[in-house]
């Protein structure tokens, strides 16, 4: 049986580090939870929209510091649509498996909030986010 905590719940787990384990794996913050725990593929929009609209980290949901990492797969799409800490993206690729499963496949880039695209737009020039996920793109420089 999985464990429910504090921590974690169907609103989702807290945000910061440590990240809360199930099965012995750090717990992404965007990763939807259902009743029976989570489900590792899946996530809450909701909180991918925090990440682009508020510049959060996708797997702590903390603020990101002013340069933040990326994973692109290819056509330069980032994974996710959302950034992480260096620290966070490092544990992702130890810990996650459809990563690991990818590696080799994917890059990791350190980017400010100009480099990515949403839809065609910079991040830097957007003053209001708007309700919406977006994709995300990093133009080759
Ligand atoms: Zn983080």
């Amino acid at each position: 049986m999985r464990e429910t905590s504090r921590e974690m719940s169907a609103a989702g787990s807290v945000a910061g580090l440590p990240r809360p384990r199930v099965d012995g794996m750090p717990l992404p913050w965007i990763t939807r939870i259902d009743p029976d725990g989570p489900v590792w593929a899946r996530v809450y929009p909701i909180r991918v929209l925090h990440c682009q609209a508020e510049w959060r980290c996708q797997v702590c949901g903390e603020r990101l510091p002013a340069r933040a990492w990326v994973v692109l797969e290819a056509g330069r799409a980032v994974l996710s649509d959302a950034a992480l800490h260096y620290e966070c993206i490092v544990m992702a690729f130890r810990w996650c498996p459809h990563l690991r499963a990818l590696d080799g496949e994917l890059e990791a880039l350190e980017v400010t909030r100009g480099a990515i695209h949403a839809g065609q737009v910079p991040l830097d020039e957007i003053a209001e986010y708007g309700d919406q996920t977006t994709t995300w793109t990093v133009p080759a420089p």
